[in-house]
Parts: structure tokens; sequence; C-alpha cells
């Protein structure tokens, strides 16, 4: 070997000649991601796959059809406004005006971003300064972290209280929030907290009760509201789905997110939405302009198709009943099993209990899920060994109350019957790993 500069025959490590930013090294953002260890990629070819939260099937055939038509138009392969296709925004506008209760801007009080995740990005782009404080209920989805961090903000968590022992049956709506918790985590730094309803990792559908018990938290301390409601056309067993912005005074201070991933199984074609006043909507779209200047054209075109048809079509009522089936698939595979899980009132996921799997600690795991939680082990193993994959929750919550989300699995439910059948039929091999 030729001498190299350093004067021995060992290269020089250039690996790291430019460093890269230390805002990394917060919000996890160098941590692997759950998504991608548990990715169908690293998983055996014949594993369920019941993890990311996505859909086996395509959007509806009359919305994709509005997809093509907008490719083979001119305009809708180019540039949008950055605010967002007019004919998407009038769409929201007639949508959600019901659902509002009042009259919508659709030059002002409504934008289009680039999925949920970039309309919340935009958010805290626009109204963070350094060292501001978000709370948010934990388990808490994990891109909110380093949106958060990113942006410069610092995140405060609140408990969302798992279920009492003694439940037997519990719902999502056992999963408690204690308003004095909230109340104790308020600083002179805190600028915004973060509902999520219906919820993801739990499918909590928070009560009309509790929401008006955050906005008056709100209220006293002058707190901006992200109202993350993606999964608000999926609320089962007739709960009633209340947006926090309808509520008294509400509006002023809040921005409700949104997603056509969600709504109409096109979870890549990254369109999302943001409603909020004038003055909440005027800033994240100086950021958002200036982060994606607009968002994917053709598919705002065939979300807007998606909108404009729905109601017309019972879209949501139909396909939250096709939901309803696929939850009671997963639910009656875990009654047979005899495991405990939460039943979510909405969203598509199941947390079950995994506390009583039972697996050898000397098990050939990866590096990726070593050092992680009890959880992490628990679903790779269940994914070799019984063919089904899922998410460890402990990723939900930050690093010092892991311990809670330890104890579950999320089993996504968003797949046709026949694979969650099949599902069920394979869970029944749970049972041989079970302590007792
Ligand atoms: N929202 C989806 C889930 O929770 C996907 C999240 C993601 O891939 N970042 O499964």
């Amino acid at each position: 070997m030729s001498s190299l500069s350093n004067g021995t025959s060992k290269p020089l490590d250039r690996s790291n000649l430019i460093p890269f930013s230390s805002r990394l090294r917060e919000g996890r953002a160098l941590a692997q991601d759950v998504w991608s260890i548990f990715n169908v990629a690293n998983l055996p070819a014949d594993c369920i796959n019941l993890g990311q939260g996505y859909m086996n099937f395509s959007p509806p055939k009359w919305i994709t059809e509005a997809a093509t038509e907008a490719l083979n138009t001119v305009a809708p392969n180019h540039y949008s406004h950055p605010r967002g296709r007019i004919r998407l925004r009038d769409a929201l506008k007639t949508f959600y005006e019901p659902l509002f209760g009042r009259s919508l801007d659709v030059e002002s009080e409504i934008l289009v971003t680039s999925g949920a995740n970039e309309g919340q990005y935009s958010v805290f782009t626009a109204f963070l300064e350094q060292g501001d404080e978000v709370i948010m209920f934990e388990p808490f989805f994990d891109q909110y972290l380093p949106s958060v961090t990113f942006n410069g903000g610092k995140p405060v968590y609140v408990p969302l209280h798992p279920p009492a022992a003694h439940i037997e049956n519990p719902t999502s709506d056992d999963w408690t929030i204690n308003i004095d918790e909230i109340r104790s985590a308020i600083t002179s730094r805190t600028k915004m907290i973060i509902v999520n309803t219906p919820h993801n990792p739990i499918g909590k559908v928070f009560t009309r009760k509790e929401l008006e018990a955050i906005a008056a938290i709100a209220e006293e301390f002058n707190l901006l509201v992200m109202s993350d409601e993606v999964y608000d056309c999926l609320v089962f067993d007739n709960k009633e789905h209340v947006r926090i912005a309808t509520l008294p005074g509400m509006w002023d201070r809040t921005v409700t997110v949104g997603s056509a991933g969600k709504a109409f199984a096109a979870t890549g074609w990254r369109i999302g939405w943001l409603i909020a006043p004038k003055y909440i909507i005027q800033p994240t779209l100086a950021a958002t302009t200036r982060i994606v200047f607009c968002s994917n054209s053709p598919l705002q075109e065939a979300a807007a198709a998606g909108l404009e048809q729905a109601n017309d079509r019972n879209f949501f009522e139909i396909q939250r009943a096709e939901y309803a089936e696929r939850r009671a698939i997963l639910v009656d595979a875990f009654d047979k099993l005899g495991m405990k899980y939460t039943l979510p009132e909405g969203s598509y996921f199941i947390l079950l209990d995994i506390s009583d799997v039972d697996f050898p600690e000397d098990y050939p795991f990866p590096e990726s899920v070593l050092g992680r939680g009890r959880d992490f082990r628990a679903c790779w193993f269940i994914a070799m060994e019984v063919g089904i994959s899922s998410i460890p929750v402990s990723e939900f919550y930050c690093e010092e109350h892991a311990n809670i989300g330890e104890a579950y699995a999320r089993f996504a439910f968003c797949k046709d019957t026949d694979t969650l059948k099949a599902a069920a039929d394979r869970f029944q091999g749970l049972k041989k790993f079970l302590k007792h």
C-alpha cells in the first residue's frame, strides 16, 4: 500500500470532514426512527404488515381518476399558489364550513400544506421563539418532537394515563388526562399546546368536557392550540368528534390540521391542510412558502374532487363502517387470545398489551432493536415468530417515560379484510408465547 498523507498505512477517516448540525442531536433525529426499523423491507416477505399506518388498498377510483385528469391538464402540472390550489381551498371551505359552524375565507383562513406534518412544522416555524415550550400529551405522534426542537422549541410532556389495571375491557376513553397536570406543566415560556383527537397511537377521541378544560387553560395562559385532527373521519361507536376550534373563543387561538392521506387512503400524496384565523394562517403561509413554496399540484386537484363528492357519495359514512368492520376483526382475534387491548374509539390503531408476551432474551435480535425498550424486542419477536408486524409504543414517549409505552404494541387496521382475517388467524399463534 502506498504511504498515506498521515504517514501510516491507515486511511484517514474523512467521514466527519463536515460536521452536521447539533440540531440533529435533539428531537431524536439521529436515532433510527421506528418506521424505518419496522419497515417491511427489514421483515420477512410474508410478514403481515400492521405496522406503519398506511393502507394496502388504493384511493377510490373516482378520486384517482381525478388525479389522472389533473395530470393530463396543463395547469395542475405546475406550481400551485403557496396557499394551495383554489379548487382545493374552495372544496375545503364547502366541506368544513358546516363542521366549524362558521364561514371560512379561502384567501386567509385555509392553507394547503405538503402533508399534515409539513403544515405543523410551518406553524412551529411561524410561532416558536428559541426556548418556547410546547405542551404535548404523552404518548405523542413521534414527528412532533423533532418538528418542535428543529424550530427551537422545548417539548413538555403531560401524561395520558393508561387505563387502571382493574378495568377488564378498556377503551381509549379509559386513557385519561389530569387538568391539574397540564396546569402545573405551564411556565412563563409555554407558547403552545398540541391536541391530537382522534389520537395516534391510542385512538382516544377527546370528549367535549376534556376539550373544554384544555380550552379554559389555553385561554387563561394565552396559548396557541394546534389541533391535529387528521383522523377526524374515523370516529366510531357514534362518539362525537369535537373540534376544539368550535368551543367558545377558541377559533381565535386554534389551528386545526387535516389530511387527505387519512381521508382518502392516500398517505403518499402528502396533501394536508390547516384551518385557522387569518393571523395564524398568514405567518404560517410565510413559513411554508419558504420551506416548500407550494405543494403537489395534481394531487391537490384529486383531493378537491374527493371533498367535492364525498357527501353526495356518503363516502365517509361508508368508509367509517368499513373501518369499524376492520377493527372488529382484530378485536375478535384479541378476545379469542384472551389478551388485553384498548378498544379505540377513533383512528385506525389498536394498542395490545404485550406485557405477557414471553420471548427469550437471547433471541437473535438485530442491533436496531437492542438497547431500545422491551416493546421493540417484543414487536420484533412477534413479527418473526407470528408473522405480523406492529409498532412499539415506547417510541411515542420521551426517554424518561418510555417504560409506560413498553407495555404496548400498536397494530394498524387500515388494511383490507382478507389481510386482517389472515392476521387474526396468525394471532392465535401468539398463545404459546404468553406467560399464562
Ligand atoms: N401516521 C402514520 C403512523 O403513525 C405514519 C407515520 C410516519 O410514517 N411518519 O403510522
